[in-house]
């Protein structure tokens, strides 16, 4: 189990289960207590799956996309199954993730930090803990961590939570293995599949993004500018929304700062709080509240986070929300995810990055076009248009230019499937074709295709 000990004094009481007695939304109410100590004790003895050397360097990296040194690519399923973990799924979306920021790199001129939302995003946060199915009223699916999605499966299960770790840690380990094993080498032909692109401007548009980076890729090789290993590997992160507290404060661990490192909080042992489930983690929009538990498990660790910021944050609480979780103001701790809909982010956005401004905290500003464009077709199929998406996020980089200030990254709900979730792009998906391959078991998702054109979409802005 993670010691109990509090932290050095530093923090007022911090410790990883501090969190209990603040309230707590999203509350999981288990009906058989025992089950859950002995998962949550199996768990605390499990080993990390991530390590601080690797956290550490991806905050690093996140310094840089805060300073405006680097652009963070962040995607994945809005709620990950057990079962997709599996080789084809999991290949399917590093693939993607590589594909999409080699375009990115090409259009910002940066080096793109990747994280997935992958080897642990179980957990969901709902708006009603009931719905109708089939007629008849039953607790709503919370992810893979708490309840199946089959009717038959939805009451909370402890075992889940010591399920859910074998599920992130072989999915990491695959990831592990397949980027060692040259999945994301660059001497490798990458199959960029335009041909749905019907309108011929758009797909010779694209060509030429893709003939541009064969060629330096090619030209890179030919001086032997790769040595170093760089064309043959990249870092791929893991991410997930921290919801459910208890998991995640048994894979909180007090471990030895890498060398170097310049810790979050001040410490005597040479040691910090890691959560060791994912490098990266975030607070969700609807479990951001200051004096609640989830923010106060957040202040604690040493991990870069995230913050979901919606349409309804006030530009003073942003602030207060900044200063409990990041006291020292250290640079690329914190992401803010904005994510206010198309017709909100004009009167939103500029007012947080002046407040930010003001405050001198300096952030990565990340735009997730997702959660704000959601919307139901007349049948009660809820969708997104990719319109809307890229209308939010060219919006927001127009208006961090503005402000003197600059997009550092996206975040995305998107499967390297071939879906038919959203609407919209290359491929023209209609309302009527929703049906054909509607398989998310939460929020819609880019498939492939549409991915890839919003990477093109953005890199283009940089180039125009
Ligand atoms: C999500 O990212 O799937 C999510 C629930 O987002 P938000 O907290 O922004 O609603
Ligand atoms: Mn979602």
């Amino acid at each position: 189990m993670a010691s109990d000990g509090a932290t050095d004094g530093v923090q007022d009481a911090w410790k990883p289960s501090s969190w209990k007695s603040k309230p707590i939304k999203q509350v999981v109410e288990y009906e058989d207590q025992s089950a859950v100590s002995k998962s949550l004790a199996k768990l605390s003895s499990l080993p990390p799956i991530v390590t601080p050397t690797e956290i550490v360097k991806l905050k690093s990296s996140l310094r840089d996309a805060a300073l405006g040194k680097a652009f963070l690519l962040q995607g994945g399923d809005c709620a990950e199954l057990f079962s997709y973990c599996s080789d084809e799924p999991i290949d399917s979306k590093i693939k993607l993730l590589l594909q999409m920021s080699l375009v990115l790199i090409w259009g910002s001129n940066k080096p793109v930090v990747r994280i997935g939302r992958m080897a642990g995003q179980f957990a969901k946060p709902r708006s009603s803990p009931m719905e109708k199915v089939d007629g008849k009223e039953i607790p709503s699916f919370r992810g893979d961590i708490l309840n199946g999605y089959d009717p038959t499966e939805r009451r909370v299960d402890p075992e889940r939570l010591v399920t859910a770790y074998f599920h992130s840690a072989t999915t990491l380990n695959y990831i592990r293995g397949q980027l060692a094993s040259g999945i994301a080498d660059l001497h490798n032909p990458l199959d960029w599949g335009l041909g749905h692109v019907r309108d011929k401007n758009l797909q010779s548009k694209y060509q030429k993004i893709v003939h541009s980076i064969s060629d330096s890729v090619r030209f890179m090789r030919t001086i032997g500018a790769d040595t170093s290993g760089q064309l043959q590997t990249v870092d791929l992160y893991t991410s997930h929304e921290g919801l459910v507290l208890p998991y995640e404060e048994s894979l909180t661990r007090r471990l030895r700062h890498p060398a170097g490192h310049q810790p979050t909080t001040a410490s005597q042992d040479g040691k910090g709080w890691y959560n060791t489930s994912a490098h990266f983690l975030w607070i969700g929009d609807r479990t951001r509240q200051i004096d609640g538990g989830h923010v106060e498990y957040f202040r604690g660790i040493e991990n870069p986070i995230g913050i979901k910021v919606g349409p309804s944050m006030k530009a003073d609480e942003l602030i207060t929300l900044l200063d409990i979780v990041n006291p020292t103001k250290e640079v690329g701790k914190i992401t803010l995810i904005t994510r206010y809909g198309q017709d909100k982010v004009e009167s939103m956005l500029g007012t947080h990055i002046e407040a930010v401004k003001g405050s001198g905290h300096i952030v990565v500003w990340q735009c997730d076009p997702m959660h704000g464009n959601t919307r139901s077709t007349p049948t009660g199929i809820k969708t997104r248009s990719f319109s809307s998406i890229f209308s939010e996020l060219s919006s927001a980089l127009k208006i961090h230019k503005e402000h003197g200030s600059f997009l550092g990254g996206m975040h995305l709900e998107l499967t390297g499937e071939a879906v038919t979730e959203c609407t919209g792009g290359s491929e023209g998906l209609a309302d009527e074709d929703l049906s054909l391959n509607y398989t998310t078991y939460c929020d819609p998702r880019l498939n492939e295709k549409q991915a890839l054109e919003l990477a093109f979409l953005v890199a283009g802005h940089y180039r125009e």
